[in-house]
Parts: C-alpha cells; sequence; structure tokens
C-alpha cells in the first residue's frame, strides 16, 4: 500500500457567484521512499492539491489517506490538527521561521508541540541541523542568516519530527542557483539516508529532475502520466 492514497478528489471555490474547479477527480498514490515533482503552469490547481494533502483545506469530495489516516470532508477539526502535526511536514516558498526564536528554537517548535521535553527536542534539532551543515548556525535568530540558510532551516524544521510526508510548495522559488542546489542537495541526502516521502510542486526542472517521479497537472487534473 502506499503511504499516500489519494482518490478522486474535486475541489471548487466560490467566488460570489462564480464557481471555480480548482481540482476535477484527482486520484494516484505514493509509495514510501518516493520523492514526487508536480509540475503544470500556473492555476492548474497544484497549490490547492498541495494544501488539501496537508490538510491546510479541506476537499469537496474525494478521499486521502496518508499513513492509515484518513482524511475526508466532514473530518472533525480536532482530529485535522493532529493529522497535521503527526503526519506532514510543510516547507513554504517563504521559510516563514518565527524572527524573535533562535534558529535552534524553531525546530525545536513542532517537537515541543508534540509533546517532546525541552532537553530531547534540543538534541533532535541540533541533530537535524548539524546533518544539514548548520551547527554553526543554531543560536542565530534569522535575521542573522542568510536566505539559502533560512530555507535550510526550514527542512530541517519540516523532517525533525520525522512525518509520513513531506509537503514543499515551491521551496527553491525564491533562491539563486548555488543556494537551490544546495536545496536539493540536502532533499536528496535526507531522502536516500531517512527513506523520507517527499511531495514538491516546482517550476524549476532542476528540482523536478531530481525527483524519482515527476506528475504534470493541467486544468484541475493529472494530464501526465496519462491515467
Ligand atoms: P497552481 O498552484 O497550479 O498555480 P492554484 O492551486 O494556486 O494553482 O490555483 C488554481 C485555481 O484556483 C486558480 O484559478 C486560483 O485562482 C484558484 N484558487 C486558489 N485558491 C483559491 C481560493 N482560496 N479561493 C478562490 N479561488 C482560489
Ligand atoms: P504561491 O504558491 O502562489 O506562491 P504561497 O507560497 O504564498 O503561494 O502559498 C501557497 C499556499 O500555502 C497558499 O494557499 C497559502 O494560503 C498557504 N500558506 C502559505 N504560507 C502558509 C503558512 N505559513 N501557514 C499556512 N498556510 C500557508
Amino acid at each position: 500500500a502506499g503511504i499516500l492514497e489519494v482518490t478522486d478528489l474535486s475541489k471548487t471555490y466560490r467566488d460570489g457567484e462564480v464557481l471555480a474547479e480548482v481540482l476535477k477527480g484527482i486520484s494516484f498514490s505514493v509509495a514510501p521512499g518516493e520523492f514526487v515533482a508536480i509540475q503544470g503552469p500556473s492555476g492548474a490547481g497544484k497549490s490547492t492539491l498541495l494544501n488539501l494533502l496537508g490538510a491546510l483545506d479541506k476537499p469537496d469530495t474525494g478521499r486521502i489517506v496518508v499513513d492509515g489516516l484518513e482524511l475526508t470532508a466532514d473530518i472533525k477539526n480536532e482530529r485535522v490538527e493532529r493529522f497535521r502535526r503527526d503526519k506532514i511536514g510543510f516547507i513554504f516558498q517563504n521559510h516563514y521561521l518565527m524572527q524573535e526564536f533562535t534558529v535552534l528554537e524553531n525546530v525545536m517548535l513542532p517537537l515541543r508541540v508534540q509533546g517532546f521535553t525541552t532537553a530531547a527536542a534540543k538534541e533532535k534539532a541540533a541533530h537535524a541541523l548539524e546533518r544539514i551543515g548548520l551547527g554553526h548556525r543554531m543560536h542565530h535568530f534569522p535575521s542573522q542568516i542568510s536566505g539559502g540558510e533560512s530555507q535550510r532551516v526550514a527542512v530541517a524544521r519540516a523532517v525533525v519530527k520525522n512525518p509520513a510526508l513531506i509537503l514543499a510548495d515551491e521551496p527553491t522559488g525564491n533562491l539563486d542557483s548555488e543556494n537551490r542546489e544546495r536545496f536539493i542537495g540536502v532533499l536528496n541526502a535526507l531522502q536516500a539516508e531517512d527513506k523520507l516521502t517527499i511531495i514538491v510542486v516546482t517550476h524549476e526542472s532542476e528540482l523536478a529532475m531530481a525527483a524519482s517521479r515527476r506528475l504534470h497537472m493541467k486544468d484541475g487534473k493529472i494530464d501526465w502520466p496519462v491515467g
């Protein structure tokens, strides 16, 4: 079985009188340890799909099962919170680090939310930062490190709790080519060592080519590979 099973997802947004059918029956599955890139033109529904997978938004119809936990349209909010906390690591285009916390504290946050003690969270977070070459930045504040480093801290924050699924929306969109390469290197290394399951939405061919599988979306559907 896949670690992610998506069956016939649909999503329509209403803007006043206008209905926009943004996802029109999306089905696919992802095996543990796969690194999937979702490509396609702007407006195809890629971010909407990723937001549904990460339970930031709810589908109108269809089924999402992540690591045995099912997300449906009528799921209770409390269960959604738990799903997001335990199963999903999100990486956005902007790192969204908390400016008033150090790098180490930022990476500790998801562990504290899960109930780890401060000491245990500190140890795990420091280890995650060291593994991606940022051990020397632990006690800096986000304003004291570069954009490329910040985005790698966001990776550490996403992976530190060992989630079933890492979701990334245009994670290299604000990086220059050198930092993009490093970012991809970090993802590939973590995927190889930890068997992480990663889904990225990207316009960048370099990142898409680093994935083990590519899906293409157009007009609310997966149009390649053809079903
Ligand atoms: P992509 O990520 O492929 O560029 P999106 O998923 O961001 O596509 O958007 C797909 C379509 O859904 C777009 O036409 C967008 O305007 C619309 N859309 C996305 N989010 C919302 C929302 N919250 N309310 C209304 N329309 C939305
Ligand atoms: P785009 O893909 O158009 O550049 P963004 O990267 O700003 O859009 O955001 C992608 C989606 O993720 C949006 O639908 C936005 O609502 C959501 N999002 C962005 N940042 C956060 C956040 N920190 N917490 C929750 N949702 C977020």
